[in-house]
């Protein structure tokens, strides 16, 4: 699960890392067992240089794609709005058009272009 892809920056081949703050279990023979890796740092075992975890880079990757759009837009009359620069104070915005208040996640419903008709249900 907590599988880690470590890679140097200077591209040491040696593979080596060494963990940093990172709390050690041993057995009574003073045996490695294993390590939380909480808040742990790798650096490279050879140029000391922190390591590069790929795997969660990738996975960083994938949280990016999953942002809120910068755009909104009024259910009532429905042009773009910008959304406030701190959506914690507040979550209710106002068409400065339409003087419409109606609350972020109702503003960043995709709107459906076009009339409001019959549905086709057409199965791809
Ligand atoms: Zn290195
Ligand atoms: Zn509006």
């Amino acid at each position: 699960m907590a599988h880690l892809d470590l890679h140097c920056p200077s591209g040491c081949e040696e593979g080596v890392f060494e963990v940093l703050n990172a709390e050690v279990l041993v057995d009574r023979a003073g045996a490695y067992l294993r390590h939380r890796a909480g808040a742990a740092t790798y650096v490279c075992a050879t140029c000391q240089s922190v390591a590069i975890d790929m795997a969660g880079v990738s996975r960083e990757m994938r949280r990016e794609r999953s942002v809120e759009p910068e755009v909104l837009h009024c259910p009532s009359c429905g042009i773009e709005l910008l959304p406030p620069e701190d959506e914690a104070l507040t979550d209710v915005l106002e068409c400065p058009a339409c003087e419409t208040r109606f609350g972020l996640e109702e503003g960043m419903r995709r709107l459906h272009g076009g009339s409001s008709g019959l549905l086709d249900g057409s199965d791809g």
